[in-house]
């Protein structure tokens, strides 16, 4: 019997484990205390099972955090890729690309294809995948890319915002020329590219194939020399097929997008 005033070890060991942050131990506790009085279970058993839907919880915990601080617009999945809806879409090539043995080579991806057809989808779908094996993604928008480094110039810390981009394992890169991008953006985004180049993974996408990168960059020669390292070492996609978005309009709107 417990003293009036004197709490349990039961009710101390629920402070504790909540004080922990224990929560998954705390709410299996009163089915453990049973199993053991029962016999149905040894006191290692019982502290291994409980130990480990707390272990899961926060490796689930942990990996939402790193898919939320990676940057990424939606968390979307290859599972969540409606394959026969492109068909253009090389799903073999795709798989391979989740498997992330193309970061083992540094090697790229490059996405190419109109607004709405998946190219975002498919980047965040690899990106998830390398953040679940551990390794660090950065997803950035390109226009906003371009202001960074814009930015970081001007405050005379390019060198160190250069070497935060190249240290992510798989940098994301998107939209790329959706906005043009002025002599001294090209500049940057050359040297941005040019310190990942065959040590890192890139994967860009594009509503623009690498013939109209002089337009995108103001510059042929800037465009190319980016072009020749992001497409050294390559996976090329490009999608042709509609957009998603415009899947429910029905066919004579469609026309009119
Ligand atoms: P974009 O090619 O312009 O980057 P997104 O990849 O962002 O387009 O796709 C637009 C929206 O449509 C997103 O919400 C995306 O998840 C969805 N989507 C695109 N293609 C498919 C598909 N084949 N299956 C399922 N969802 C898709
Ligand atoms: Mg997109």
């Amino acid at each position: 019997m417990t003293a009036l005033g004197e709490s349990s070890p039961y009710m101390r060991a629920q402070a504790n484990l909540s004080e922990l942050k224990l929560d998954q131990i705390c709410a299996a506790m009163p089915d453990y205390i049973r199993m053991v009085a029962d016999g149905e279970r040894d006191f290692a058993q019982a502290i291994a099972e409980m130990t480990a839907s707390e272990v899961t919880a926060r490796r689930e915990r942990i990996m939402r955090q790193r898919i939320r601080s990676s940057g990424f617009p939606y968390a979307k999945t290859l599972a969540d890729f409606d394959w026969s809806f492109q068909p253009s879409v090389p799903r073999a090539k795709v798989e391979e690309l989740a498997t992330l043995r193309f970061m083992d080579g540094a090697e790229n991806v490059l996405l190419v294809g109109s607004p709405g057809v998946g190219k975002t989808h498919l980047a965040v779908a690899i990106g998830i995948e390398a953040v679940k094996a551990g390794r660090e993604v950065r997803f950035t928008d390109c226009a906003r890319l371009v202001d960074d480094l814009k930015d970081a110039s001007s405050r005379g810390i390019l060198e160190k915002r250069l070497k935060y981009y190249a240290h992510s394992k798989l940098m994301i890169i998107d939209e790329l020329g959706y906005l043009a991008i002025d002599e001294q953006g090209a500049n940057l985004m050359f040297q941005l590219i040019s310190t990942r180049y065959e040590k890192r993974s890139t994967i860009i996408t594009t509503n623009v194939g690498i013939g109209g990168w002089a337009n995108v960059f103001g510059d042929d020669v800037a465009a190319s020399a980016i072009a020749d390292r992001v497409c050294h070492h390559c996976t090329l996609i490009k999608i042709t097929g509609r957009s998603y978005r415009l899947k429910d309009l029905p066919a004579e709107r469609r026309k009119e997008d």
